[in-house]
């Protein structure tokens, strides 16, 4: 049976980038993963992009039951120091918007990147985890041959898009070892809109608008976009991470305006075209037809103008779900953390497991924030064997 100092399960972002930092600690690492390639859905991420991390990246932008988990991983391995090993690798890179670097090539440039060097790892691919027992140490029983290691590392991701690979291994394996797991569900990702909305909006399929999106306290601006079954766009993948099935969201469809200067305004012009500085006609068709009665501005009263004000800043709509784990870009919940140590992402009761990327209750905002707590969660734990 071979013999390695660390094995680390899935060969993603975060298994991938702790067989980097293992090996520069001058360890003998063995990477096992189940598909035909690694880092699959780096390749497909930011849009082909790659959305590697984000410039302001800070413990506020993840989610988790604790939320003062990721501060000590995030602290030890920042976005700058992954930004200094992409432009060691001479990775041409651009901000889009809001801190979010992505590549101005393409996504294969950072899996190039963690290949060459991860290069001095053994990693199989094509290779099914049967079992992980520990005795002494771990044994790892698979369909490529028994393998053995003082440290297993669990990297094998969330839920989301099964058909890219995605299994509940990770969550299966800390079962296994009595680990508690924080119920999952899909995160970063569109909602649907119930039967009454959908009829609404559907014709608006394809339209987007600048918007700010709230749920209790929490409100993203960005644009939203119109779907056939419902929302989708950056603020509302950002909301949908902290919503439940049935929650109501709320839409200020005028972020930073109202329509306070037609109160007393003597314009002949229709609300409807009035409207058109803020709106596409076809925003405004089902606008007038659902939720304002148009007319030339000077027949408009103060009390008609602030119930307009009202309807459009405060849009409220019942969310009756999602689009599920075949559309979502992460999964919320997975590993609780209370069992794991911040420092390293050991589990408190069995020494020598690790869990780090997705399959941890840790979730990160929209823009690179997830890949961050990949890189950092994987330093995290390479770096303690
Ligand atoms: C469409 C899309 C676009 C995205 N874009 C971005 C973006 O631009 N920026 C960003 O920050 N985040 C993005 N994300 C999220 C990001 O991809 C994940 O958060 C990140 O990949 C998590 O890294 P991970 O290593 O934990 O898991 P993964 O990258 O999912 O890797 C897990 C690996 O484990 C393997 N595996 C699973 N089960 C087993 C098993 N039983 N045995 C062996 N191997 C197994 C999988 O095949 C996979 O290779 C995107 C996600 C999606 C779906």
């Amino acid at each position: 049976m071979n013999s390695y100092d660390v094995i680390i399960i899935g060969a993603g972002a975060a298994g991938l980038f702790a067989a980097v930092i293992a090996l520069q600690k001058g360890k003998s690492v063995l990477v096992l993963e189940h598909s035909e390639k690694p880092g699959k859905k780096i390749l497909i991420s930011g849009g082909g992009r790659c959305n590697f991390t984000n410039l302001y990246a800070s413990p506020e932008n993840y989610i988790s039951q604790n939320p003062h988990f990721c501060k000590s991983a995030l602290a030890r391995y920042t976005q700058h120091d992954f930004i200094e090993l992409v432009e060691k690798h001479k990775i041409a890179y651009h901000e889009k918007k809001l801190g979010q670097l992505f590549c101005d090539g393409s996504s294969k440039q950072i899996v190039d990147m963690l290949m060459k060097e991860s290069n001095g790892a053994e990693l199989k691919i094509n290779c099914k985890v049967n079992s992980v027992e520990k005795e002494n140490s771990f044994v790892v029983k698979t369909s490529l041959g028994k393998f053995e290691s003082g440290s297993v590392i669990i990297a094998s991701g969330g839920l989301s898009i099964p058909k890219m690979g995605a299994t509940a291994f990770g969550y299966k394996i800390a079962k296994q070892f009595g680990i508690n797991i924080v119920e999952t569900k899909p995160a970063l990702v569109p909602l649907l809109l119930g039967k009454d909305d959908l009829k609404t909006f559907k014709e608006l399929s394809g339209i987007s608008t600048d918007a700010i999106i709230s749920t209790g306290k929490i409100s993203f601006r960005e644009n939203i976009l119109f779907t056939h079954k419902g929302l989708s766009g950056p603020a509302i993948l950002q909301i949908s991470s902290y919503i439940s099935n049935s929650d109501r969201i709320n839409i200020d469809l005028l972020p930073e305006n109202n329509l306070d200067e037609i109160k007393n305004s003597k314009e002949k012009q229709e609300l409807k075209t009035y409207l058109k500085k803020y709106f596409s006609e076809r925003f405004i068709q089902v606008l007038a037809e659902n939720y304002i009665n148009s007319k030339p501005l000077y027949q408009y009263n103060e009390k008609e103008v602030n119930k307009i004000n009202s309807t459009l800043k405060n849009l409220m709509l019942n969310i009756p779900g999602n689009e599920g784990y075949e559309k979502a870009e992460v999964t919320a919940g997975g590993v609780d953390t209370d069992e794991l140590s911040s420092k390293t992402m050991m589990s408190k009761k069995v020494e020598g497991l690790f869990f780090i990327g997705e399959v941890t209750d840790v979730t990160g905002w929209l823009g690179g924030y997830n890949f961050q707590w990949a890189w950092s969660s994987a330093h995290a734990a390479a770096s303690s064997i």
